[in-house]
């Protein structure tokens, strides 16, 4: 399944003292089966594109089409977007509201239409993809979960649809470091069984270490997509922008100014630490 936007520009309350442009004539494609990153500043317009990938945001100009089609046309269903382009928001357990974890889980499905046990089977389904025991899970109240626990409730409400590509909004926010790693975890896992993934991510670390290609937003533009060495060779720009980089990218950056030959474009803990072994066989560096 693959995703394109056609110059695609969103305007807020247009016409209201309070009109902003959040996205400006963006060209870009989510291809079939990859992990795309999606990055840039606070304020960048990530969230606002992310919500244009299902449908819940239209163009102000341009189109959004889902496998050619123009998902706002007439005689699009709309409903069958949202199912196979699952969006997952910022801080999605926010949106958790059913008394048991099996209820809030099942809340798609059931507007599906799906029968009784054929939605049961999705939400056993789901639990066990996000790493739940549903035995232990289901009849639980989702507010008395740990936070990490809350999100992958959420997020299992998400899969539960069966979606083809997974949008995530900043899907390790806010979460404590061993949290943060098993989320990340969760979501290569999903992506390596199968699934397309967007994800927006404020971490370089994470973008280096999953993604197989990214796209950088500046000021509602998307300004740079490739893959991310590619990417990462721009440090200087990205730094402009106010972005990090990787911290391997940071140690090259710090070896070279120290005149070592470390190469440029590596970015990879295990690739950095081929790179100084092999200069230390060398005899070229003082490592
Ligand atoms: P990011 O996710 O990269 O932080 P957003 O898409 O949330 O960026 O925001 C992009 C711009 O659009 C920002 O200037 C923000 O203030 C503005 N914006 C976001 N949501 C709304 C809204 N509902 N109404 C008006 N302006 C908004
Ligand atoms: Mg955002």
């Amino acid at each position: 399944m693959q995703i394109t936007l056609e110059n695609v520009t969103h305007t807020y309350q247009p016409g209201s003292p309070f009109q902003a442009t959040a996205i400006r004539n963006v060209n870009m494609t989510v291809n079939p089966g990859e992990f795309l990153a999606l990055i840039g500043h606070t304020g960048s317009g990530k969230s606002t594109l992310a919500q244009h990938l299902n449908g819940l945001l239209k163009p102000t100009e341009g189109r959004v089409l889902l496998d050619g089609q123009d998902i706002h046309e007439k005689g699009c269903d709309k409903k069958e977007v949202r199912r196979k382009v699952g969006l997952v928001f910022q801080y999605p357990e926010h949106q958790l509201f059913e008394e048991t974890v099996a209820k809030d889980v099942a809340f798609g499905p059931k507007n599906l239409g799906l029968s009784a046990g054929e939605t049961d089977a999705r939400v056993r389904e789901a639990l066990e993809k996000v790493g739940l025991n549903y035995d232990d899970m289901a009849e639980r109240s989702p507010f008395e979960l740990s936070g990490g626990q809350m999100r992958r409730v959420a997020i299992a409400g998400v899969l539960a649809m069966r979606p083809e590509c997974l949008v995530l909004d900043e899907p390790a926010a806010g979460l404590d470091p061993q949290s943060r790693e098993e989320m990340l975890q969760l979501i290569s896992g999903l992506h390596e069984a199968g699934s397309t993934v967007v994800m927006i991510s404020h971490s370089m670390d994470d973008v280096a270490r999953f993604a197989t290609r990214a796209v950088v937003m500046e000021k509602g533009e998307a300004v740079m997509a490739g893959a991310p060495e590619e990417i990462f060779r721009h440090a200087d720009r990205l730094v402009a922008m106010g972005l990090d980089v990787p911290k391997v990218c940071q140690l090259g950056l710090r070896l070279r100014e120290e005149g070592l030959p470390f190469p440029e474009g590596v970015f990879r803990e295990e690739d950095a630490a081929a790179a100084l072994l092999s200069l230390w066989k060398e005899g070229k560096g003082h490592v």
